[in-house]
């Protein structure tokens, strides 16, 4: 949805508050903390949209156990913050959001962060049909340079102290992408990641020769392609991921100079819930969604 868009349709803190209701209750409100249905709203008018529970005796809001809760920060703010963020192709630096929104960078830090908490909840896919896996290395910044056990063609890493992290992901072919940090690309941790995403007995697994991966096709069946000799081989390719992989590298390299390993990680939930709502008519929509789903 575009931000002129979410400005009208959320004039103010009123609109956003029925939003969400309407999102998260629709005709049936009911108590975050009991579940219970004995509630009604709140007489005074001052303190928009909160609402007594008879069962439980709690006060509460539509925001209650969201990423929304407590927050200070005016909820139009956060509507535009949200649409800021999931238009943004590469993706938006929290100075940026900052400025984009009136806030402090504090803020913007930390709406940016609420909103990379509801991607992870929703980022946790389990992939069928053709699998592509494969493992990636990111520049980030460090104090303990630590050992790859793979090099790939990344420039150099420059200034001391820079360290790669690796990440390990994998990709239905035309459908979602899983990745993640992984201090070590093993075959245990490799094994680990793919049996917890991927269908073993509904896919059909495509990796590079890489040794760790010998022993997937124990579970899943197992194809191969030897980069050395060539990248694609019918359908045996990792084209896919590695396309996810210059997209991530693009989001990452792109914003900053200096990152850490800790917002690498943030990336990679951004980069992959981005990738998973590519074909989505209306990101928005459901960002907010999901964001009341609790
Ligand atoms: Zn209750």
């Amino acid at each position: 949805m575009d931000l002129l868009r979410v400005f009208r349709q959320f004039p103010d803190h009123e609109s956003c508050i029925e939003h969400l209701e309407s999102v998260r209750w629709g005709d049936f409100p009911s108590c975050p903390h009991c579940n219970g249905s004995n509630v009604a709203r709140k007489a005074d008018g001052e303190r928009i949209g909160r609402w007594n529970c008879h069962g439980c005796k709690a006060s509460f809001n539509v925001l209650s156990k969201t990423i929304f809760q407590k927050t200070k920060i005016p909820l139009q703010k956060w509507f535009l913050g949200i649409a800021l963020v999931l238009n943004a192709k590469k993706s938006l630096s929290s100075c940026q959001l900052a400025r984009d929104l009136d806030l402090n960078q504090k803020s913007a830090w930390y709406m940016k962060m609420r909103i990379r908490e509801a991607m992870v909840e929703d980022s946790d896919a389990f992939l069928h049909g053709i699998v592509e896996a494969d493992e990636a290395f990111l520049a980030v910044d460090g104090s303990n340079p630590r050992k790859n056990n793979r090099n790939d063609d990344d420039p150099p890493p420059r200034g001391r102290g820079t360290k790669k992290l690796p990440v390990i992901g994998a990709i239905e072919r035309g459908g979602k992408v899983v990745a993640q940090p992984s201090p070590k690309v093993t075959a245990k941790s490799l094994h680990k990641f793919l049996k917890r995403h991927v269908d073993g007995g509904d896919s059909v697994l495509m990796t590079d020769q890489f040794p760790a991966y010998r022993r997937m096709g124990d579970w899943v069946p197992h194809f191969t392609i030897n980069h050395a000799v060539r990248y694609v081989e019918g359908l045996i390719h990792t084209n896919s991921i590695e396309g996810f992989w210059s997209l991530l590298k693009r989001a990452l390299y792109g914003q900053h100079h200096h990152y850490s390993t800790e917002h690498a990680a943030a990336y990679i939930v951004e980069a992959c819930y981005k990738y998973n709502i590519r074909k989505s008519a209306n990101p928005f929509a459901d960002f907010i969604r999901g964001a009341v789903s609790v």
